[in-house]
């Protein structure tokens, strides 16, 4: 059976490299020109098998593959990896993990590794930037393999020591990976090639790994599909001179000038038709600006393409493409199928929105672990409509929109002072946005918890100080020490008998009227309804009133110790008259 191309994905923390091992296998390919060079797609970069015959000569020899190359999304990251969806998983067929070895595993490092294993895509790690190490010898596009045998023992040394810190910390997180070179069963251990990606060093290896990988892991995948295309859509973009278009990755089956296509949306499918397919020109061939196009009349799997359609309406990013052929029915229904985000919602939870349906699911993947309820998702940039909607939601900690990967449109961005009780969390990271919406929440928590417990009267005990009566009665102004709990405005205070005697009126420090005061304070207190030498008296002791409700729910809060034992002193003062009070 003849085989397509692998579609490859390179994923990895930021700053790590990805563009730059992008960049390098692109860059190869504009210098060389004769067969087997690299070409440019739409969205992607193709590697045909010859040039890596010719890049690997010194590591294979002769040695001849069952493949015509590899194709590489030229988006890097985990967010195109998740959002380019086909066959129910990643549009990638393949991935490669960049490590920056002077760095090692970083958050977004992690991120990838635990999309990879939930999407079972098979992978290799590029640890980066070997050349950084101290008297590293660069020999430009060198296969590790041979580069590797010819730095210093103090080169060799410190290399080993940080490529073996990554494998350790991998092996931390329940990874077992080596050297490709050293690996025995592929099946057990994750590869990994170091390498340059600045200095080419390395890629050959590289490349031979991921046909290897293909070859051990996807034979069933790659077998060429023939029929009507099926893809995914990279984007939808205006072009000067053509108007809108959009960009889709084929991955299998024949796509033909003409063709009825039938494309994702956030509602119904689009059904279209294809007015050209275009492929980018060979560089050195635009004469004009405007004429960076080709036009051609098919194409088949794998390939990157620009599309010209009658309509592109509402088109989502992410979303599957479906030429009609003989069942337009069928490939209508496996877009609306596909199309779907498989999502729980609940009554009471978050809004979530990314930039494309695949980064949604991975983000309501990542909630429903952390377990965030998710109340609602939509893909595209944040919007006013959107604060309007969440800062409705019932609880606080669920009036919160977060935002993968997309941000808030200008009119958002200026109407959000006007909703403070809102929380709007936008990042590139899904852990980042679950770890700062987990620690806003407990936060938040304990901010509501903090309220509703003032909501409550809260335990307290005072004693009346000597010589400190500054007014008799109406009210009676005295001065008082917290001995325990703390006091309000408001609450009643009874004595040790259990009897009323009045309520705090005010509370003041100086001049000053404050809203409480707390143990070891001594304060001048204004309380209604006593008169001094009748119902109190100096050295009196007083206890905050309180109902047997608000002590089961203080009970169940995080009080501290001397709070409780008020509470405990308070229960058997009331207890002389009522034997089951507060139980
Ligand atoms: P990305 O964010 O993962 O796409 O990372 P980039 O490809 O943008 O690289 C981040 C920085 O690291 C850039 O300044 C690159 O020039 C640098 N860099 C990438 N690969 C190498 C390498 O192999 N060696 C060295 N010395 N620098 C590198």
């Amino acid at each position: 059976m003849p085989t397509r191309q692998p579609i490859v994905s390179v994923l990895g923390h930021v700053d790590h490299g990805k563009t730059t091992l992008l960049d390098q296998i692109r860059g190869t390919a504009v210098v060389k020109k004769e067969a087997g060079a690299i070409t440019q797609h739409i969205g992607a970069t193709e590697v045909p098998i010859e040039h890596i015959y010719a890049v690997c000569k010194q590591m294979i020899g002769s040695k001849k593959f069952d493949m015509p190359g590899l194709l590489f999304i030229d988006t890097p990251g985990h967010q195109s990896f998740t959002s380019l969806r086909a066959r129910g998983g990643s549009l990638a067929d393949l991935a490669v993990l960049v490590i920056d070895i002077n760095e090692g595993i970083m958050p977004q490092t992690l991120e990838s590794i635990s999309i990879l294993k939930r999407f079972k895509t098979p992978f290799i790690i590029a640890v980066n930037k070997v050349d950084l190490i101290e008297d590293w010898t660069v020999n430009k596009d060198e296969p590790f393999a041979l580069n590797v045998r010819k730095q210093s023992d103090k080169a060799a040394a410190s290399f080993d020591d940080k490529f073996y810190k990554i494998i350790g910390e991998l092996y931390e997180h329940g990874y077992t990976a080596d050297r490709y070179d050293r690996i025995e069963d592929f099946t057990k251990s994750i590869a990994i090639v170091p390498i340059s990606a600045k200095n080419g060093i390395g890629l050959p290896d590289l490349l031979l790994m991921l046909i290897g990988l293909a070859q051990r892991f996807l034979e069933d995948t790659l077998e060429k599909e023939e029929g009507p295309a099926k893809g995914v859509i990279l984007e939808v973009k205006e072009e000067r001179g053509l108007g809108q278009t959009v960009d889709v990755i084929i991955y299998a089956g024949t796509l033909k000038k003409g063709d009825t296509v039938i494309l994702g949306t956030k509602g119904k499918p689009l059904v279209t038709k294809v007015k050209a397919i275009l492929k980018p020109k060979p560089l050195d061939e635009i004469r004009d600006p405007k004429d960076r196009f080709d036009s051609v009349k098919e194409v088949s799997a794998a390939i990157g393409v620009k599309l010209m359609c009658q309509s592109l309406e509402g088109v989502v990013s992410g979303g599957p493409l479906r030429a009609a052929g003989a069942n337009p029915d069928e490939a209508r229904d496996e877009v609306s199928n596909e199309t779907k985000v498989n999502i729980e919602l609940k009554d009471d939870g978050i809004y979530i929105k990314a930039d494309a349906l695949g980064s949604l699911e991975a983000l309501a993947y990542e909630c429903n672990k952390a377990g965030i309820p998710i109340r609602k998702y939509d893909t595209g940039l944040i919007s006013r409509k959107d604060l309007i909607d969440a800062s409705a939601y019932g609880e606080s900690v669920h009036r919160v929109i977060m935002g993968f990967n997309v941000g808030l449109l200008p009119d958002a961005k200026d109407a959000q002072p006007s909703y403070p009780n809102l929380k709007v969390f936008t990042s590139d990271v899904v852990y980042r946005l679950i770890e700062e919406y987990t620690e806003w929440m407990e936060e938040e928590k304990r901010r509501l918890d903090e309220e509703k417990r003032s909501e409550f009267a809260f335990p307290g005990k005072v004693r009346l100080l000597p010589n400190c009566v500054f007014r008799a009665s109406k009210p009676a102004i005295v001065g008082v020490r917290v001995l325990g709990g703390r006091i309000r405005p408001g609450q009643s205070l009874i004595d040790i008998g259990g009897n009323t005697v009045g309520k705090i009126r005010s509370i003041r420090d100086g001049e000053e009227s404050i809203k409480e005061a707390i143990q070891g304070d001594e304060k001048a207190v204004a309380i209604d309804g006593p008169t001094v030498g009748r119902q109190i008296n100096e050295e009196d002791i007083l206890y905050v009133d309180l109902r047997e409700t608000s002590i089961k729910e203080m009970e169940k809060m995080d009080i501290t110790e001397d709070d409780r034992m008020v509470i405990e002193e308070l229960k058997e003062i009331k207890r002389k008259t009522d034997k089951f009070w507060g139980m």
